[in-house]
């Protein structure tokens, strides 16, 4: 795994069976610190093909990110064939309790086969056996029908949801693969990578042009940069699959089409009962929460409304009003604050309306922003969103960098006017005409 520097790894000592330390080989003159892992199959000069999308699923349902990763290794392999000439295919795998439906529901949202695994005991995440016969489907093994579809050693590509499960799965399915992982990607893309590194091109001075790498995008520092990773191999060690996981709502699902054709294929493979010495012995099924996400607005408020936290909260649901299809976030200076809000309002300033790195991430066609700094955590869950629109009394608020339109107003003042904008029809926004709170015929 690296970055588009490729960084060197350490060298260090392997230790051979009975403990003995190995000489590190160093016959090109590079060390290998992890050739001689021994608990996993690492493969040289494997064969690789296709794109494999993990599947999760909750309550015998396929999780809305799973049909969005369907969705986007669709697209990705469509382009894979206009460019390579090379027709791949896109491979759902899943596994639970009953689960034969979900994987034709899979190739519906775009996969062309979709590999399942049922077993009773799989209806809710396990680490172990999840692991086990997720790393089993990858490599091929289980029984000869399931197989003779493929001819390849492990997947080119896989893809797993950054979900709670996901995130856990990915970075253990890909530790057994013997491969690395991107997590939290936000954008996905194939193309050629020309490397220098001699650890990659396996010769100093010399660049090499590796094709169909898969570029990862992520957002660090809290999504104050985002890095593009690659997973490239070594001349003597390959590095597949290439990994990723997801974050939810980074794509778009396809319109399920239930006369797609696909195939699908029953996984077989014997799963010993001490790989569930974990047993759920009872659950409990939060209440939904809200959720943010597809609205064509948002409107959030921040700490701007310290004055009167409850006419603030007022001002800001009257305007969620005025739109067809809006709802109202915050961030986590409201949720942290300890504002006296009356009981109407109350239940508006929890965290589940957290707009953020660690609240929910949005990307309507209209942010406006009432009284919000624009802290880099904040950014991070709403970057997206086409339109920014900032209410702020201080010019040099930071959510002006990153805002389309600036309103210098207190937001007492500017979200009435801006209500009654949008009640009026005055669709095509105009912020100039509620920017300075001034007179009313303007
Ligand atoms: C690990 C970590 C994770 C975090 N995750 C998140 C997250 O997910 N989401 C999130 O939002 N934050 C998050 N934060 C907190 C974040 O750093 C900021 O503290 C927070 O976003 C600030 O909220 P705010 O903009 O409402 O408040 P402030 O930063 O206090 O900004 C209030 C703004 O309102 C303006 N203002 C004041 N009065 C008015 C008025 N009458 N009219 C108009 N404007 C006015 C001010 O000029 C100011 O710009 C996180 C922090 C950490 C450390």
């Amino acid at each position: 795994m690296t970055t588009n520097d490729d960084s060197e790894p350490e060298p260090d000592e392997t230790e051979s069976d009975d403990g003995e330390p190995n000489e590190t080989e160093s016959d090109d003159g590079l060390s290998h610190p992890t050739r001689d892992k021994k608990h996993v199959r690492a493969l040289t000069d494997g064969d690789y093909a296709d794109m494999w999308v993990f599947c999760e699923t909750q309550g015998g349902e396929l999780l809305e990110v799973s049909k969005e990763m369907l969705g986007k290794a669709r697209a990705l392999m469509d382009q894979f064939e206009e460019d390579y000439g090379d027709e791949e295919d896109v491979v759902a795998f899943l596994m639970g309790d009953d689960c034969e439906g979900l994987a034709e529901e899979c190739i519906a949202y775009g996969a062309d086969v979709a590999v399942y695994h049922d077993d009773e005991r799989l209806e809710r995440f396990l680490h172990k056996p999840y692991t086990e016969i997720a790393a089993h489907m990858a490599r091929g093994e289980g029984t000869v029908e399931s197989t003779d579809w493929r001819e390849y050693d492990e997947p080119r590509y896989i893809l797993f949801p950054a979900t709670n499960n996901g995130r856990d799965l990915s970075a253990k399915v890909q530790a057994e693969l013997d491969s690395g992982l991107a997590s939290d990607c936000s954008d996905l893309f194939i193309e050629e990578n020309e490397v220098s590194n001699p650890v990659k091109t396996g010769e100093p001075g010399v660049k090499k042009t590796v094709e169909k790498v898969l570029h990862m995008k992520r957002p660090d520092f809290s999504g104050f940069e985002y890095s593009t990773i690659l997973c490239l191999d070594n001349p003597d060690r390959d590095f597949h699959p290439q990994g990723a996981s997801v974050i939810p709502g980074s794509f778009e699902p396809l319109e399920p089409d239930s006369d797609r054709e696909g195939l699908v294929v029953e996984h077989e493979m014997d799963i010993p009962d001490d790989w569930f010495r974990v047993e759920i012995t009872d659950y409990d099924r939060l209440e939904a929460g809200i959720d943010l996400t597809g609205h064509d607005v948002i409107v959030c408020l921040g700490r701007g409304i310290a004055d009167d936290p409850t006419a603030g909260m007022e001002l800001g649901l009257d305007l969620v009003d005025a739109f067809e299809d809006a709802e109202l976030g915050i961030t986590r200076g409201i949720v942290t604050s300890s504002y006296q809000f009356e009981g109407h309002v109350e239940a508006y300033s929890k965290e589940e309306r957290q707009i953020g790195e660690t609240g929910q991430v949005v990307a309507p066609d209209l942010y406006i922003a009432a009284g919000v700094s624009g802290a880099v955590q904040h950014k991070v869950g709403m970057d997206e969103s086409d339109t920014v629109v900032a209410i702020n009394t201080d010019t040099d608020a930071r959510i002006g960098d990153f805002s389309d339109y600036f309103i210098e107003g207190d937001l007492f003042e500017v979200l009435p006017r801006l209500t009654a904008a949008v009640e009026a029809g005055e669709t095509a926004l105009e912020p100039e005409a509620v920017a300075d709170g001034g007179d009313d015929d303007d």
